[in-house]
């Protein structure tokens, strides 16, 4: 595929209305930063309020993006299309997949907004098929989230542009090494959640299923 044909995510939901009307109602600073990162699914909502609690470098980040008016917004496989860029055609986000991040940037490659469909749903029925406890299904998600939300979302929305991507390891390259995994375990480390330094994905329970 070329660079122009890649497939587009698109939000079928209208989540920036409510997020700004929630900005209007009140001017408390936890409230302001969730405006930075937005969802409407209430399984995401409880882990972007736990990442929150416990991640000062997260608290940062979104206290600062939500001065810019740009944010992320945080959605299951179930609000968005997928649509592809060369042809048009639509179809629906691959169910196989854990999480994708797509930005959202005009002709000129400013970003206003990162959407990042996590599939909560799919990530459940694994650890369900496992036998997990509730609360390693809940690690493994935050896990997730820390990885599209703070390594590689924010970094598009702190630059304003595409400009701003922050990689994967490339093949062959320590884990350790490549920008959205330092970020992640920043977060990570913040959590309790154990640090990610090889490709498969250290203390991922659902270890291979994360491409991107
Ligand atoms: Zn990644």
């Amino acid at each position: 595929m070329g660079p122009t044909k890649f497939p587009v995510i698109v939000a079928i939901i209208a989540v920036l209305g409510a997020a700004g009307a929630a900005a209007e109602q009140t001017d408390d600073r936890r409230a302001a930063r969730q405006v930075a990162v937005v969802t409407h699914d209430q399984t995401l909502r409880d882990a972007l309020e736990r990442i929150e609690r416990g991640s000062a470098a997260w608290r940062t980040a979104m206290a600062a993006l939500a001065a810019t008016g740009r944010r992320a917004i945080v959605l299951t496989p179930e609000q968005v299309i997928v649509q592809d860029a060369g042809t048009g055609s639509v179809t629906v986000f691959d169910q196989s997949s854990v999480a994708e991040v797509s930005p959202v940037a005009d002709q000129h490659g400013n970003v206003s907004s990162v959407l990042v469909v996590i599939n909560v749903g799919r990530i459940q029925q694994l650890h369900d098929l496992r036998g997990s406890l509730p609360g390693e299904f809940h690690a493994d998600l935050d896990r997730v989230i820390a990885h599209e939300v703070y390594g590689h979302a924010v970094p598009y929305l702190a630059a304003g542009h595409l400009s701003g991507r922050c990689s994967d390891p490339e093949r062959g390259q320590p884990a350790a090494q490549s920008c959205a995994i330092q970020r992640e375990n920043v977060v990570r480390a913040e959590l309790g959640l154990g640090r990610r330094t090889d490709a498969a994905l250290g203390g991922l329970i659902l270890a291979g299923m994360l491409r991107n």
